[in-house]
């Protein structure tokens, strides 16, 4: 039997000739690739302009300079999330102010934002984990009662959808994620749609060393930028891509459906599946919590001997210990805890079989007695 990753992406041959030719071509860094990546990126979420970055975390970093997030002032954000959305708000030498999920979504619960928000809070930053996004709706008005600016960590949910809109064709600052894990790859990357208010210039200098050159040759330094530039080589992966976002999404979306199939046909006591969205959801990742009281380390090692991989995204990031040193502590945000020590990645990605889901199903239930 063949192992079953959790993920993997779908490389085609035509995006692999595409690679060799920007390495055959003499410009393999930065160059008219990410600029046509960029241009397709921004037709994709309605002409706004985007910028590409080597990150979806140096995209954040970014984004919060770009928000103004300055030295002790405060951003809120979800406490159950991949570590890079609180840590790109230390490195801005802010403090992460953390509010606990709804259980249901588990994303940000959006009623209990306002309490959190204080004189020194400058900006939300909500993450649609899984790929499920945050309420638009319930998120702008909030931003817009405490003049807060919003910076959308949608790294995981490129192609869902927010009331027929796509994620990213709206809002404020947006950000997306090419790491090999998510639904469109560029191997390392990210991109940024901005804001009217924002220079795209600005975003370009804070990209690369704070550079702006001129027509002579010469250059200047006006603001500390850092080295966040995509390349084309991985640009050039972004292009073949992003056409096949619709595909990629139906295939993940049909593949969960499947799953909640197989596990409804045969309950399996004290599994949590996640939230049944097939309007928004671009199903990055399916999450069941394990029965209460399994031993998850044990579980992961029982799918790997029917060669399964699962992964597990994400603990609780306060309990972290640079976390805990700042003084968070078990039993600050009861529900992310509580999803987080219990949460597993199922296998998903487009070029799964049907049949993988009930070879995976059966093995949760073997793994489980
Ligand atoms: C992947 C991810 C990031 C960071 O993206 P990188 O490209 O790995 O730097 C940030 N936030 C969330 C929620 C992510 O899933």
């Amino acid at each position: 039997m063949t192992f079953l990753p959790f993920t993997r992406p779908s490389i085609d041959e035509a995006t692999i000739a595409s690679v060799a030719a920007v390495l055959r071509s003499g410009w393999i860094t930065s160059g008219p690739k990410v600029k046509e990546f960029e241009a397709a990126l921004s037709s994709y979420c309605g002409g706004r302009p985007v910028r590409a970055f080597n990150s979806g975390t140096a995209t954040l970093q970014v984004a919060l300079t770009l928000a103004g997030v300055a030295p002790g002032d405060e951003v809120i954000t979800t406490p159950l999330t991949w570590v890079a959305s609180a840590n790109v708000i230390l490195a801005a030498q802010a403090r992460p102010v953390l509010v606990d999920i709804d259980p249901a979504t588990r994303n940000i619960d959006l009623d209990a934002v306002e309490a959190a928000v204080s004189a020194k809070t400058r900006a939300l930053l909500p993450v649609d984990l899984a790929g499920l996004p945050v309420d638009r709706d319930q998120l702008y008005q909030i931003a817009a009662r405490h003049k807060l600016r919003v910076i959308e960590d949608a790294a995981q949910s490129l192609g869902a959808c927010w009331n027929g809109k796509r994620i990213g064709e709206s809002g404020d600052f947006v950000s997306f994620s090419f790491h090999a894990n998510k639904n469109v790859t560029t191997g390392e990357g990210g991109a940024l749609v901005l804001p009217q208010d924002i220079d795209p210039a600005l975003c370009e200098r804070l990209r690369l060393q704070g550079v702006s050159r001129r027509a002579d040759g010469e250059m200047d330094v006006d603001v500390l930028g850092g080295k966040f530039n995509l390349t084309d080589i991985a640009a050039s992966i972004g292009l073949g891509q992003l056409p096949r976002l619709a595909e990629f999404g139906e295939r993940r979306r049909s593949l969960a459906r499947r799953y909640f199939a197989a596990f409804d046909a045969q309950p399996i006591a004290g599994l949590e599946l996640p939230s049944r969205d097939f309007e928004n959801s671009n199903w990055h990742m399916f999450q069941p919590l394990l029965p209460p009281g399994t031993d998850r380390g044990s579980f992961i090692a029982a799918m790997a001997e029917r060669q399964i991989g699962v992964g597990v995204h994400y603990p609780a990031l306060h309990l972290f210990s640079l976390y805990r040193r700042l003084g968070f502590a078990l039993g600050d945000y009861p529900q992310a805890e509580r999803v987080g020590a219990r949460t597993i990645t199922l296998p998903l990605f487009p070029a799964m079989a049907d049949a993988d889901v009930d070879r995976v199903c059966e093995a949760v239930a073997q793994s489980l007695c």
